[in-house]
Formats: C-alpha cells, sequence, structure tokens
C-alpha cells in the first residue's frame, strides 16, 4: 500500500513513521509512505501556504494553490506509473467519523493520499475539487491535521498482511466484531495479591476460548451497550 500525507507540518509526522509497527512495515515493503512538505508548492518567495480569510475573522485559512499543485503531482505520477490514487482523504472534525469498518475497508485500497489541514482549515474549493473523502478521529479539535493522519496511518497499517507479527491479532482486536477484547494478563502469574485467572493457565484451550467470550460479552455490556444493539 502507498500512502502520501500532504502537509504545511512535515516535521510533526516524520519521526512518528520511524518508529515501531509503521517502521517495520516500512523496511518489509508492506507499506510505502511519503510526506509532502506543502512549502515546497509555494510559489512567491516567502514559500507562503496560508492567507487571511475572505470575509474575516479570526485564523488563517491553507490557500489552494500549493494544495492544488502538490496533490495534483502525486495524481499524474501515480498514472504515468501506471497506476491510480484510490482515495484523496481530507482529516476534518466535520468529516465522518472514523471507526474499524472504515479502517478494515481503506486498508483494501492500494494508494491513498491524505491531507492535513492548520488554522481554519484549508479554502473550500480544495474540499470541492480534489477531496473524495472526508475523516474526523472524533468530535474534538486539534490544531493541525497530522494526529489524524497518523492515527488513520496506524489503524490502516496494523491491517495490511505482514505488518504485525501475528496477524490473528489485530483480526481478535475491538471493534472487529461487535465486542470488545478480553482482559489480558502476562507472567508473573501472581504479582503482589493480584492473581491471573486460573482458567488462563489450565491449558484447556476450549476453556480459555468460552472465558475469553464471556469476558468480552461482559466487558461490552457495561462499556459499550451500543454494539450489541440489534
Ligand atoms: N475550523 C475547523 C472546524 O471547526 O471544523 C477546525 C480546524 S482545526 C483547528 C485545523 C485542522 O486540524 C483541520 O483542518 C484538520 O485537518 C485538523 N483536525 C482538527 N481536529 C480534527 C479531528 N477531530 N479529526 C480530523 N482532523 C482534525
Amino acid at each position: 500500500m502507498k500512502i502520501d500525507i500532504v502537509t504545511a507540518q512535515p516535521d510533526i509526522i516524520s519521526e512518528p513513521l520511524r518508529q515501531s509497527i509503521i517502521r517495520r512495515a516500512s523496511d518489509k515493503g508492506v507499506i510505502d509512505i511519503r510526506v509532502h512538505d506543502l512549502r515546497q508548492y509555494a510559489t512567491d518567495r516567502h514559500k507562503q501556504v496560508d492567507d487571511y480569510p475572505f470575509g474575516g475573522g479570526a485564523g488563517m485559512v491553507l490557500k489552494p494553490e500549493p494544495i492544488f499543485s502538490c496533490i495534483e503531482k502525486l495524481q499524474k505520477d501515480a498514472e504515468e506509473s501506471g497506476a491510480s490514487v484510490d482515495e484523496v482523504i481530507y482529516l476534518t472534525p466535520d468529516g465522518v467519523t472514523l471507526n474499524q469498518k472504515m479502517a478494515n475497508s481503506l486498508s483494501m485500497k492500494k494508494h491513498l493520499i491524505l491531507l492535513a489541514g492548520h488554522y481554519k482549515g484549508v479554502d473550500q474549493r480544495v474540499r470541492d475539487r480534489l477531496i473524495t473523502r472526508e475523516i474526523s478521529i472524533g468530535d474534538y479539535v486539534l490544531s493541525g491535521g497530522e494526529l489524524p493522519a497518523l492515527v488513520l496511518v496506524d489503524a490502516l497499517v496494523r491491517l495490511l498482511p505482514g505488518a504485525i507479527g501475528d496477524a490473528v491479532s489485530a483480526l481478535s482486536d475491538s471493534f472487529q466484531d461487535e465486542l470488545l477484547d478480553a482482559p489480558a494478563y502476562t507472567r508473573p502469574a501472581i504479582y503482589r495479591d493480584l492473581e491471573v485467572p486460573a482458567v488462563l493457565r489450565s491449558g484447556n484451550h476450549e476453556a480459555v476460548s468460552n472465558w475469553r467470550e464471556a469476558e468480552r460479552l461482559k466487558k461490552t455490556m457495561e462499556r459499550r451497550p451500543d454494539l450489541l444493539d440489534g
């Protein structure tokens, strides 16, 4: 899978991409992630990527020209290599809220472009003309789209075959079906006065599986009964 991230703040994104599962997936060739600095597409002397909003009011707006130049170049490069970009996604609080089902479906795509906004957001003409999907990571507002882009990348990468050691692990996580995940324990079996449930040490796979299912159901009923609706 290929992901291009377009941002005016590349430094916020670059270091986290060099860590842990995302780095290992990149090293293995499972994912090819590139970060594009909008300032390199600004045409004026000061490399300005934002400007005052028409109509007045607080907050700057990301200008359309650098974004159009960058995204159209990425689309053209893809076409020239015989492929095409599947989605151009703008991370924005007024988008559709990201969930596991959406992550599962996006993880099947071959090439995504992610656009991170800043300040007041991006010029509406970018959204009208270039963006194919708008995604929010929750009902709160961050200063920029860089962290939301990283959240989306992480949610996708861990689903790609070969990205994490045990592929089954991702499939048994919360939200892959209508249940939350079961509690997890590791050694030591007794820590202070806290003991790991005996069934997990019994070696009886069927009993372990039944216990986990029961715990998942119990936790979901307590915390997220909405997931069980219907
Ligand atoms: N004026 C925008 C609004 O009220 O909807 C908020 C702009 S926000 C301060 C700046 C940028 O951060 C946005 O363009 C977006 O890229 C990103 N952002 C902030 N919160 C986000 C969220 N919950 N989900 C996705 N992106 C978010």
